[in-house]
């Protein structure tokens, strides 16, 4: 009976004793599946010390994957200004929407005939105003020849039946004798 060479047999099973031996192919084959099996954490980790041991191991990676990671990196960069200038637009247009709405805010303007609050951005209308192109005297303080009164709009509005109008004769709480069309304030001289 012939014995069996234990010492033969398990060469090719272990792990070759120099880097440039060859590996037996089932020792390879264990190896894949451990490839297969072994989390992606590890094999990471793995990879890493065998590039940086292995410099031909690094250049095969290199070739392998080297393409892969230049794509990889090129649509990371793509993504990223694409978000940048979704962004940069966002934030124009609510600028805009910011304009827009100061823009929608600010067209009240008080009438210097009527003293009430209109949209100078509408269109104005003929009539669309009515008030006193006189003054609004007080029946009990007759005005003088050539006098006239500034800023009474307190005491007319509190006690307008105490006033007339020097256009109309009306009470103060009547309605504008005259119509126009709403006219900007601008600062009377003195
Ligand atoms: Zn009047
Ligand atoms: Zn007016």
């Amino acid at each position: 009976m012939e014995n069996i060479d234990l010492t033969k047999l398990q060469i090719g099973q272990d792990a070759p004793k120099s880097t440039s031996d060859p590996i037996d192919h089932r020792v390879l084959a264990q190896l894949c599946r451990a490839i297969h099996i072994v989390p992606e954490a590890s094999l990471r980790i793995a990879m890493t010390q065998l590039i940086l041991q292995d410099t031909s191991a690094a250049h095969t990676l290199l070739q392998l994957l080297g393409t892969d990671a230049k794509t990889q990196e090129k649509k990371l960069d793509q993504e990223k200004k694409a978000g940048q200038e979704k962004k940069a637009d966002q934030e124009k247009k609510a600028e805009q929407e910011k304009k827009q709405a100061r823009e929608n805010a600010l067209p009240e303007e008080t009438c210097s005939l009527c003293k009430k609050k209109y949209d100078a951005k509408s269109q104005r209308v003929a009539d669309e105003c009515r008030y006193h192109p006189g003054q609004a005297v007080d029946v009990d303080i007759p005005l003088q020849p050539g006098e006239f009164i500034v800023g009474n709009d307190y005491y007319l509005n509190l006690y307008p039946e105490d006033y007339r109008w020097t256009c109309c004769g009306k009470d103060g709480a009547a309605e504008g004798c005259r119509t126009s069309t709403h006219m900007k304030a601008t600062r009377r001289a003195i």
